[in-house]
């Protein structure tokens, strides 16, 4: 691994983990969290979980789980060319949708809906929570005990009245104060990831259409560059040829103008990081482009009416759960119900439930406690 900037997270020195534990051998304590995220069961359910597209409905469109990999490959990239950690923000793009519901943002809108009452739910705390708490492999602690910086990478954003629940990891909230660069990095690599691979999700689905998109400026110039480049090919390798120019140049602006703030604040440590604005950013102009993209995928895609009524159904299916569960908590698996005879709040044990089932499985849940026709158990 190239030398780390004097900016850069730095396992040596790393605030630790909420346990105390022994160094690691043969690899570093972030290479450790890294590890302990791909083990989980969290990050297998993954596979089976919706980004925009639900599971069954085709098996090329990305899951939480190829995104995931998507956001570390690009992250890990730009790390290596700015000095940072790659195996820290490698770790942080791995586990940061651990906490997402099934069927999207369609699954955790009506969760937090349901759990209006007893403070609401919001996936990026509950990917905190699975790795705080909720995974359960190790006799000495629950949850994967990770290092506070691969915790402060994945609680990305976070209410002040949360935060103010969650001791050392919630104190920048209160503070205003930035994330190391490593974590800022993941957020954006997440950006990239999903913007360039819902437009081509969005094609491969059908529901966009090059037309369409030939008014969106970011696209219109890679795709005629593209063309120019080879004006004999057509279809998929055209819009693969278009896509992947247009994640290098975000990457590339993305890397150039992040250097550049570095250079200007010139942080010599993470904590001066953490106290300066933040410096892993793009350019002005990439930023407009990126808006124009994300406008047009929200109003064309993600408000499609065919995404539309999977998001409605997906909603009756988290929320139908939701109720019975909590209306008869015999209905919980026992692990669940030992859970709430402990004094767990029933709420909570619930949303911890429902969050994890993957698409098939919360499926499958919902016709195993509403058929009416003989469902096999
Ligand atoms: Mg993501």
């Amino acid at each position: 691994m190239a030398e780390l900037a004097p900016y850069a997270a730095n396992p040596e020195s790393s605030r630790g983990r909420l346990i105390p534990e022994g160094r690691p051998e043969g690899r570093t304590e972030f290479q450790r969290d890294r590890d302990r995220i791909i083990h989980s069961s969290a990050f297998r359910r993954l596979e089976y979980k919706t980004q925009v597209f639900v599971n069954h409905e085709g098996d090329l469109f990305r899951t939480r789980l190829t995104h995931s990999i998507e956001v570390a490959q690009i992250g890990r990239s730009i790390a290596r060319n700015l000095q940072l950690n790659e195996d820290l923000v490698e770790a942080i793009s791995l586990a940061h949708d651990l906490g997402h519901t099934p069927f999207g943002h369609a699954g955790q809108d009506a969760l937090n809906e349901c759990m209006q009452s007893h403070g609401g739910f919001e996936h990026n705390l509950q990917s905190l929570r699975v790795v705080d708490l909720l995974e359960e492999r190790y006799g000495a602690f629950d949850g994967l005990n990770l290092s506070f910086e691969t915790r402060e990478g994945i609680l990305k954003h976070c209410s002040v009245k949360n935060a103010a629940l969650l001791g050392e990891i919630g104190e920048r909230f209160l503070q205003k104060k930035q994330p190391g660069l490593e974590a800022q990095l993941a957020n954006l690599a997440d950006e990239i990831a999903y913007n360039n691979h819902d437009v081509d999700d969005g094609l491969r689905s059908g529901l966009i259409t090059l037309d369409q998109l030939s008014s969106v400026s970011i696209f219109a110039r890679h795709f005629e560059t593209a063309r120019a480049a080879y004006p004999e090919i057509m279809g998929r390798r055209l819009i693969h040829e278009t896509v992947r120019r247009m994640i290098n140049s975000q990457v590339i602006d993305l890397t150039q103008q992040s250097l550049c703030n570095i250079r200007s604040a010139m942080p010599k440590h993470i904590d001066e990081v953490r106290f300066s604005p933040p410096l892993i950013a793009f350019s002005p102009e990439m930023r407009e482009a990126q808006h124009e993209l994300k406008q047009f995928l929200r109003t064309r895609l993600y408000q499609h009416y065919k995404v539309t009524r999977m998001s409605v159904k997906a909603r009756r299916i988290v929320s139908d759960l939701f109720h019975a569960f909590t209306q008869d908590n015999r209905l919980l698996p026992i692990q669940f119900q030992e859970k709430v005879e402990k004094g767990s709040d029933i709420m909570r044990v619930t949303a911890d439930y429902i969050a994890g089932m993957t698409d098939r499985y919360a499926i499958r849940e919902h016709r195993r406690l509403f058929a009416v026709e003989e469902i096999p158990f």
